[in-house]
């Protein structure tokens, strides 16, 4: 078989895999595509019913097919589950459901060898990772963790207030999960909503005159960090108001400079108002726990019903990837000589044939990069 014959195989049927492998088949590249799940999206499907995009409609959509209008400026979880099915649709993409790939290895002469569930080994001549930045839920190590006698349980297992109200919960965590979480907690009926927060989060409004933050970012970000702090930290001081008689603090390092470390703003959909009003309560970091209690960085001692960990995720790459030279010192992929945050390539000149999408995560939002990753691997593979 020729390299023509062989389908390139994307890992992941989420956004990035879809997205890319509606790329390259525009440019005539086959492409099979391979998710662990039942069905396209699956990261959307497990996520909590309330869920809303917190970038805009038409900057979420993916590259070939427009969001329908119907779904609203801000797109609920179920619509864009229904949005990614019609994509995978509309782009008559072959998706193999259900294949788990496990790890992925140089084959002896060229090309790939993706080993999956079953014991099946697939040959590439190239492949797509696109296993997403969410894969595998990170809960610390707090101390005391293993004997807690309360509900813990992370965000990313959280669906409904129904299970919480009348209940006290803390949400440890301020970044976008967490507030979300925490204003949905509070809607929901929970008797009373705490957020433990580390490091102030920056805030932008989602939308401010219909300008949305997501434009904002997409400015501010390409912008030297420095003028782009400066800008951001006016902007806030006009736009979002001082919080820190209610316990949260304005964020000391700038806005760009955060984005440029993977700590992304929050673009706010509740959690200021829900602050000033007292109806979430942002509280110290989480320190230790101990039977039923939370003890806090300021001393303070918690005995909440429920404790949900908003602490982000690992992409769990290194397990898939065994060969470290794919990785750079943070575990993400390693790309043109850079980490693949600072990096425009997608690819490795180390590796050929392996390329990453979806690994990005601009301030002006995860998906509308998405589409860029999925054109530039389309453009270089098919060279
Ligand atoms: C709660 C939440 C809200 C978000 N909201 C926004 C937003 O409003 N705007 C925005 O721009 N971005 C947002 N993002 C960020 C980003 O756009 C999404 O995470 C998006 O789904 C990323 O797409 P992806 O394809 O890279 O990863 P995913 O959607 O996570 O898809 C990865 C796919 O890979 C599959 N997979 C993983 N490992 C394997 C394996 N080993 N073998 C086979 N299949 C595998 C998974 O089953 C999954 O289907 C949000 C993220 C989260 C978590």
């Amino acid at each position: 078989m020729t390299d023509q014959d062989r389908p390139v195989h994307i890992i992941g049927a989420g956004p990035a895999g879809l997205a890319t492998a509606a790329a390259l088949q525009r440019r005539g590249v086959r492409v099979l595509v391979l998710d662990r799940g039942e069905s396209v999206g699956g990261s959307w499907r497990g996520q909590y019913d309330r869920l809303r995009l917190d970038t805009p409609r038409r900057g979420s959509a993916l590259p070939g097919l427009a969001i329908p209008r119907s779904a609203g400026r801000w797109v609920a979880r179920a619509d864009m589950v229904r949005y990614l099915e019609r994509y995978a649709e509309e782009h008559d993409l072959e998706i193999a459901a259900g294949v788990e790939v496990n790890s992925i290895e140089r084959a002896p002469d060229e090309g790939w060898v993706l080993h999956a569930n079953g014991g099946r080994q697939l040959p590439a001549p190239a492949v797509v990772v696109a296993t997403g930045l969410c894969g595998v839920p990170r809960v610390p190590d707090w101390p005391g963790r293993d004997g807690y006698t309360g509900e813990l349980l992370h965000s990313a297992h959280y669906r409904s207030p129904r299970p919480y109200e009348g209940k006290d919960v803390l949400v440890v965590g301020a970044g976008a999960s967490g507030a979300e979480t925490a204003v949905d907690l509070h809607r929901g009926g929970a008797a009373r909503v705490r957020l433990a927060v580390r490091t102030p989060p920056h805030i932008l409004r989602r939308s401010t005159l219909g300008w949305s933050a997501q434009r904002t970012g997409a400015l501010v970000g390409r912008l030297p960090a420095r003028l782009g702090d400066g800008l951001s930290a006016g902007m806030a001081r006009v736009t979002v108001p001082d919080l820190s008689g209610r316990g949260l603090r304005r964020p000391e390092a700038g806005l760009v400079t955060r984005a440029r470390q993977g700590s992304q703003p929050i673009r706010d959909s509740g959690l200021v108002r829900a602050i000033r009003r007292g109806e979430v309560e942002p509280v110290a970091a989480l320190e230790s726990l101990d039977g039923d209690r939370v003890r806090l960085a300021d001393g303070a001692e918690l005995t909440p019903d429920a404790v949900i960990a908003a602490t982000g995720y690992t992409h769990g790459l290194a397990e898939l990837l065994g060969d470290h030279e794919a990785l750079d010192a943070d575990g993400g992929p390693a790309v043109g000589g850079g980490t693949l945050r600072a990096a425009r390539s997608v690819t490795s000149a180390k590796l050929p044939g392996l390329y990453f999408a979806g690994y990005r995560h601009p301030v002006s939002g995860a998906l509308r990069e998405i589409g860029r990753d999925a054109d530039r691997i389309a453009r270089a593979l098919s060279r």
